[in-house]
């Protein structure tokens, strides 16, 4: 990375949102020197994703020594696949040890970005007016919940609720709870829930398809050794079967009809055979789509979950809520005491609804009216030293969006490097660049499997995989170097 350690202006920077991107960019830009940066959190705690996730059973599928930024390795994971409230703390702990806490305004949503005279002119929900050279839009992509609006909802006599907006106040030992969704979150609620509910109605619409794994707790001699000698976590880290298994992953994504997702299918379909023994329910949860087509669900247990006396599949369409539970189509009532709603996220909205205007009043609402769109899924056109972390078409999928957006920062930072040796004031892509970009990305992402036939929260509005079509590899190379000639510098 060609990233002069001393700036050399005094340029103010603006980062939005406290989650674990934007606290990337705020120790990044501390560590090169800036002395101008300030973070606008709209909540009152960092964390993003993780401080709003908080249901049980909530953990990550990728691996926690994987889910680490590179420079923060951390030896007390105590699981292989780390629970939310481990991820939540050590995001808090990484933040206080890099002093990145004075920087951050909470309570303080950003609600408007204005490019004037080449600055951005910012505007919080508290009032705040601030200015800066350069935005970093770190506002993640799914924190908009999807309350899926379902007839007769308002009849329900019990509590519910979102899965990201969990009640904690409603008791759950002993109740019957039914679970609407059968993403990453719904499978996770189950296994969750399933050892402190009475009964776990898992009412989803269309069946995921399962890849195993295991999830074994790390020994405390496994951490006192991680501790001794950080070079154990890289081992970890980087193990060439994990290594070769995102390869693999992101190869078989890229394209619907390689041998690597073959692989995949074999894999999830095995799982599927052995692991549910009732025949009748082996069919009710073998999905009509492709494996990976939506984002594959790693689980350790959801099958076993699924199959305990008091767990039940109810694998259908909904008719309607009623007083008492939820009525399937096919007529029956699954009565039950709390009703959650793992229906996803409006995954298109990034960041808005902050209102954002670039150069010559061109509003963000409609450069995005088609599709929210970046060039290499960092920056947009008309929307100079304006840089998103996973940002639309960045890569989707089983990854660990950390590492992706450390790879993208790598990328900023050359940009950033650019104001900052004074070789330009403001710089944004080319039209044609951003053009001949989603011209290319768009042809590859129907070919991904994403686009074979199923929906899901990657589809744009005109069923489009919102994705990094290419490998990882590919990712990896468009973020080593930016090509100067795809920008406007001035
Ligand atoms: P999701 O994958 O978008 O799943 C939403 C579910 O709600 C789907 O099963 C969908 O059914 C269902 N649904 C939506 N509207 C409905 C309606 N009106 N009636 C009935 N069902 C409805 O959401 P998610 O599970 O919250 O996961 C979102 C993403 O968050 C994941 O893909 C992943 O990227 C991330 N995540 C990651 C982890 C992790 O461990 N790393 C954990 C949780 C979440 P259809 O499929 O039929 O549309």
């Amino acid at each position: 990375m060609t990233y002069s350690p001393r700036p050399q202006r005094d340029l103010r920077f603006i980062v939005i949102g406290a989650g674990m991107a934007g606290i990337l960019a705020a120790i990044r830009l501390k560590e090169a020197g800036y002395r101008q940066i300030v973070v606008y959190e709209k909540a009152d705690r960092i964390g993003g994703t993780w401080r709003e996730n908080t249901y049980p059973g909530l953990n990550c599928d990728v691996p926690a020594h994987a889910y680490t930024y590179s420079f923060a390795p951390h030896a007390e994971w105590s699981h292989y696949l780390a629970a939310g409230p481990e991820i939540q703390a050590y995001f808090e702990g990484v933040t206080k040890k890099h002093g990145i806490e004075p920087l951050i305004r909470f309570n303080q949503e950003v609600t408007a970005c204005v490019f004037e005279n080449d600055r951005w002119k910012v505007e919080t929900s508290g009032g705040i007016k601030d200015e800066a050279d350069v935005v970093i839009a770190a506002s993640g992509v799914l924190h908009h919940p999807n309350i899926a609006q379902i007839p007769g909802m308002d009849t329900f006599r019990g509590p519910s609720f979102h899965s990201a907006r969990w009640d904690h106040s409603v008791p759950l030992d002993g109740r019957r709870i039914a679970i609407i969704g059968s993403g990453s979150t719904g499978a996770q609620l189950v296994s969750g829930l399933v050892d402190r509910c009475e009964r776990v109605v898992h009412v989803q619409r269309s069946p995921q398809w399962i890849m195993p794994v295991e999830n074994p707790a790390f020994t405390e001699e496994q951490k006192a050794a991680f501790r001794r000698d950080p070079a154990l976590i890289d081992a970890v880290r980087y193990n060439e079967e994990y290594v070769t298994n995102v390869r693999l992953f992101t190869e078989a994504i890229a394209d619907m009809d390689s041998p690597q997702i073959k692989q995949i299918e074999a894999a999830v379909l095995d799982n599927l055979e052995r692991s549910v023994k009732d025949p009748v329910l082996r069919e009710k949860l073998r999905p009509d789509y492709r494996a990976a087509c939506k984002r594959l669900i790693f689980s350790p247990d959801y099958y076993d979950a699924i199959q305990r006396p008091n767990a039940v599949a109810a694998v259908g369409k909904i008719e309607r809520i009623e007083p008492t539970g939820v009525r399937m189509k096919d007529g029956t009532l699954h009565e039950v005491d709390i009703i959650v709603l793992a229906t996803g996220f409006q995954a298109d909205r990034f960041i808005r609804p902050t209102r954002v205007i670039g150069k010559n009043g061109v509003d963000l609402d409609h450069a995005w009216a088609l599709r929210p769109s970046a060039y290499l899924a960092v920056t947009i056109p008309d929307f100079p030293n304006f840089f998103m972390l996973n940002g639309p078409t960045g890569p989707v999928g089983n990854f660990s969006l950390i590492d992706i957006a450390e790879l993208q920062w790598g990328y900023i930072a050359q940009l950033i490097a650019e104001i900052d040796a004074g070789r330009c004031r403001i710089i944004s892509p080319t039209h044609a660049a951003m053009a001949d970009y989603e011209t290319r990305r768009i042809a590859a992402a129907k070919h991904t499997i994403f686009g074979s036939g199923c929906s899901s929260w990657y589809l744009d509005a005109e069923g489009v995989p919102a994705s990094w079509p290419w490998s990882y590899d590919a990712f990896i190379a468009a973020m080593a170097h930016p090509k100067l000639e795809a920008f406007d510098r001035v």
